[in-house]
């Protein structure tokens, strides 16, 4: 087993039904990734300059009600739009469709100097509570076949709000249909599933180190 810690191999996703290229060796390399200092969190309990602070108004004139708990409201800059053109292009290689959908954020909490992580955890369960409640909301309209939740934090990761709140979640919905379905059938998860557990039982470590 010590051959899929050392040495490059591929390994079967199930989920996917497509093999990954693992190469453990790389991570003995000297350089180990860029490593970015930790960021000051911001004391304000609320900022008048944050454009997701309650009270305060957003870059479309809208101004945020005072909430005292979660606030959704739909993102000002989305990603996605219910009025987006339905026109295909397709012209050799290059093929392209027009995508609707709707963008979301979620703000956790009032409070501007809060993760998730610091937050109690009866306000942390409100959180979730909104997350269900938009998952259901978003994902009962016909025209919408996944309704994905995520959270964006800093810069780096594309969060315009430089300050590092934890409020950021934003619920997005479109009409794609997941490219990559599960293919793989049950009985045929089930048979894999011995395969699976003895490469997790002998290598957690290559697990985290491969790469594709
Ligand atoms: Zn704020």
């Amino acid at each position: 087993m010590n051959m899929f810690s050392d040495h490059p191999h591929r390994r079967y996703n199930p989920l996917v039904g497509e093999w990954v290229l693992v190469s453990p060796h790389r991570s003995k390399r000297p350089w180990q990734g860029q490593v970015e200092d930790a960021v000051v969190p911001d004391m304000l309990a609320h900022d008048p300059e944050c454009y997701l602070c309650a009270r305060n108004t957003r870059i479309n004139g809208e101004i945020n009600p005072d909430y005292t708990g979660t606030f959704v409201f739909e993102n000002d800059f989305a990603a996605l739009t219910e009025d987006a053109p339905k026109e295909r292009f397709e012209d050799g290689l290059l093929l392209a469709e027009g995508e609707s959908g709707i963008c979301r954020v979620i703000c956790f909490s009032p409070r501007h100097d809060l993760t998730l992580a610091r937050m109690p955890v009866a306000d942390i369960a409100k959180v979730v509570d909104a997350w269900v409640a938009q998952y259901e909301e978003l994902g009962i309209h016909p025209d919408i076949s996944h309704v994905q939740i995520f959270e964006n934090r800093g810069a780096m990761m594309g969060c315009s709000n430089p300050i590092p709140t934890a409020r950021s979640g934003r619920a997005a919905a479109c009409r794609t249909s997941r490219q990559r379905k599960p293919r793989t059938s049950a009985p045929i998860m089930k048979a894999r599933a011995p395969v699976a557990a003895g490469l997790s039982g002998a290598g957690t470590g290559a697990w985290r180190t491969h790469s594709v």
